[in-house]
């Protein structure tokens, strides 16, 4: 049997967010209405969400000697990410300070800090420690990019089947497509990775191509409320989105790239773990924030079930 772990590498922050009920203008303070310091990053997020998803899960990343390694380390924890792959650097824990309105407006500045400390030999040592126990290996890019390109070649290597998610967008040299199995892009990375404005189905189709031309086996577009376009060489296929009632669409990417990845490492078949991405992608934009919208297998099977009964889109 397939060992049914996750091995996520990538980020992890603090994230502190100011509400107020508009944003300051270029100089200007203003007095708040709330702030919230939680765990966050999208390796620590799609972690979170491999984790809720029933995977066992390792995330390998760096956090700092600071009050605020505290707290994301114990927010991995509450949320059963495994942390013996977490390094504590000399050097502070990653920061995003986010400022959100009253209409949900926000903007963010993410200072990497220790991230930024995530060498290839951690990387090796980390896929050395668990390549037995899991099959999947999760990839964003708020890590150095020669990182999470080693990570995928070693990954590649040691059996892993790699997932990237390729945000935030930055180019990737060609050598390190053939080494993912799956890439899951949203349309602006993927207008922003391949040339082709994604807009639609047929212009997502087209972006598809473009990875799988570079070695890429499996395109995953996803497509927020419209869903995703999967297209393989054998096959392309578009699942409709579980209509859901949206409040805060931060963190579906990673919700979706985490429950797929654990629902694979599961032996799920390729559409089940795409449905069970998209469902927990439609969940995640149901409660506001990022890691504590992240919902768990059972919210995700209730999804699916309810579907599967009235015979919604989503078949
Ligand atoms: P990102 O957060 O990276 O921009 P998307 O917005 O494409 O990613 O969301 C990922 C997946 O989550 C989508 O493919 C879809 O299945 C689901 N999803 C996202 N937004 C919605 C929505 N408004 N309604 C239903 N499902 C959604």
């Amino acid at each position: 049997m397939k060992p049914k772990g996750v091995l996520v590498v990538g980020s992890i922050t603090a994230d502190v967010t100011a509400f107020s009920r508009r944003l300051p203008r270029r100089g200007e303070t203003i007095l708040g209405d709330d702030v919230t310091l939680v765990l966050g990053g999208k390796g620590a997020n799609q972690a979170v969400a491999a984790a809720r998803g029933g995977a066992p899960t390792w995330l390998v990343g760096c956090v700092g000697k600071d009050p605020f390694s505290e707290i994301v380390l114990a927010g991995l924890h509450s949320y059963g990410v495994a942390s013996t792959e977490i390094r504590t650097v000399d050097n502070r824990t990653g920061v995003a300070h986010i400022r959100v309105d009253a209409s949900g407006e926000n903007d963010i500045v993410i200072t990497p800090l220790a991230n930024s400390d995530l060498s290839i030999d951690m990387v090796d040592e980390s896929i050395r420690a668990v390549r037995d126990r899991a099959s999947v290996l999760l990839l964003q890019l708020e890590i150095r990019t020669e990182v999470a390109c080693h990570a995928a070649e070693a990954g590649a290597h040691a059996g892993l089947t790699v997932v990237l998610d390729p945000a935030p967008a930055q180019s990737l040299p060609d050598r390190v497509w053939p080494y993912i199995a799956v890439v899951t892009p949203n349309e602006s990375e993927a207008t922003a990775l391949t040339g082709v404005e994604v807009v639609d189905l047929e212009s997502a189709e087209r972006a598809a191509a473009w990875f799988l031309d570079r070695g890429v086996r499996h395109a995953l577009i996803t497509l927020g409320a419209a869903g995703a376009l999967s297209v393989t060489p054998e096959q392309k296929r578009h699942f409709p989105a579980y209509p859901v009632n949206p409040v805060d669409t931060t963190a579906a990417g990673d919700a979706f790239t985490g429950s797929l990845g654990a629902a694979l490492a599961g032996g799920l078949d390729t559409a089940t773990a795409i449905r069970r991405g998209m469902a927990a992608g439609a969940l995640a934009t149901t409660r506001p924030g990022a890691s504590p919208s992240l919902p768990d297998r059972e919210a995700v099977d209730e999804l699916i079930n309810l579907h599967a009964i009235v015979g919604g889109a989503a078949q």
